[in-house]
């Protein structure tokens, strides 16, 4: 296995062990446990004098090959898969903290991540700050003498706001704390956080790296000894294990992610520009377009533009639900990543539980609207757009 594979080639090869049947496709190994030749064996295999599964809640072999494959995108030395992007983004946390540490965090989280820091986390004693993450200055004033872990997602759900990773990952190491993100919004094709300095990269694997709105899944990558140090025990204790059918439904998936995301992202793209030109739009945020407020940070950390394009529109909620009812190819949901072109109304769905100043605080209003280019035609979804925009007063 070459480690200097280029990205599409690893997707496609990285990672395969294949059985004695010599399969061209990965196997799938649904299986709970292994069984081992003698008790001697089992005796080395359980003192780790020897390789080898013990139990499918610790690992298995389809849930390697998924591992490993991802490890060779992300640059990581290991990697843990989990049943969904919520169980690696608790379990990134929750592992390496305990009663008295501190948690900084940007505000712009997905919602059930914002619920961890600021609910769950709470109850074991863990504090936090959630902060404004587009300024460095704010990482800064956060930090306490016992805060750990910085936490962030770049570019944020759903406004597209970029944090500068390299900078806040300088301010952790001066005070030793990890810098864990949630990479989701940028793929591992568009942004490599461990090579900006972060320390824990997790996923929800559930949106571009299945990509086919099939399975829920996610991963935890790192290095090893911080894998060994604080996810190892906690993962083969608490249970956070991703299903092997998942685990090969997901390899599946990665196999095409560069060419899905490719086909995403030049979609995104011109959506983006074809919206900024239009009169019921009051303004497109794209990480892609000139325009971005952050462009320059953007420049430094990101070499695409996402699959996910924010606007707003003049007519408020009105004309955000008159144009996704109008819309036909383009799909209304709360998933993004999707070869299905989709949209969604933060403020009335994904967001609905935050109080008013919160959602402003983030940008989002009642006219914000969050579009996930799909892998469709893009003079189709131009068309769609146009023909539902119609349907909004300008
Ligand atoms: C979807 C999502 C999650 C949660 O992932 P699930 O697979 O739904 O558990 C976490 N973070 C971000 C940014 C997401 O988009």
């Amino acid at each position: 296995m070459s480690k200097n594979w280029r990205p599409a080639t690893q997707l496609v090869h990285g990672g395969t062990t294949r059985s004695n049947h010599g399969e061209t496709s990965e196997a799938i190994f649904m299986t709970q446990g292994f069984v081992y030749d003698s008790s001697e064996a089992a005796e080395a295999r359980f003192k780790g004098e020897t390789d080898g599964f013990i139990y499918a809640r610790y690992g298995s072999p389809t849930n390697d090959m998924f591992e490993k494959r991802m490890c060779m995108l992300e640059g990581a030395e290991d990697a843990r898969a989990t049943a969904s992007g919520m169980a690696a983004v608790s379990a990134a946390i929750l592992c390496q903290l305990k009663a008295g540490d501190h948690i900084v965090a940007a505000r712009a989280l997905f919602g059930s991540c914002r619920w961890v820091v600021e609910t769950l986390a709470p109850k074991y004693g863990i504090e936090f700050t959630l902060i404004d993450g587009r300024f460095l200055e704010n990482w800064e004033n956060a930090v306490k003498p016992n805060t750990k872990v910085f936490f962030l997602e770049s570019p944020t759900n759903p406004t597209l706001e970029v944090v500068d990773i390299a900078g806040v990952a300088k301010i952790a190491n001066q005070i030793g704390a990890k810098v864990v993100v949630d990479n989701v919004f940028a793929t591992p094709l568009m942004q490599k956080p461990l090579e900006l300095g972060a320390h824990i990269v997790v996923y929800s694997a559930t949106k571009h790296i299945d990509g086919q709105g099939r399975c829920l899944g996610g991963v935890i990558l790192s290095d090893k000894e911080w894998i060994d140090e604080h996810l190892h025990d906690y993962f083969r204790h608490t249970g956070p294990a991703l299903s092997p059918f998942n685990a090969w439904t997901l390899l599946k998936g990665i196999e095409t992610l560069p060419l899905r995301v490719r086909q995403q992202s030049e979609n995104a793209a011109r959506v983006a520009d074809f919206l900024a030109e239009q009169s019921q739009v009051a303004k497109v945020i794209y990480p892609g377009r000139k325009d971005h407020p952050q462009a320059d940070i953007i420049a430094r950390q990101m070499k695409g533009g996402s699959t996910l394009v924010c606007f707003e529109l003049k007519g408020g909620k009105e004309a955000a639900f008159a144009l996704q009812n109008a819309l036909d190819v383009v799909l209304i949901s709360n998933n993004l990543g999707d070869s299905k072109s989709l949209i969604t109304h933060p403020a009335t769905t994904t967001h609905k539980n935050l109080s008013d100043e919160a959602r402003a605080e983030l940008g989002i209003s009642p006219g914000t609207v969050r579009f996930s280019a799909g892998i469709e035609d893009s003079e189709d979804l131009i068309e769609d757009f146009a023909r539902a925009l119609k349907s909004v007063q300008g």
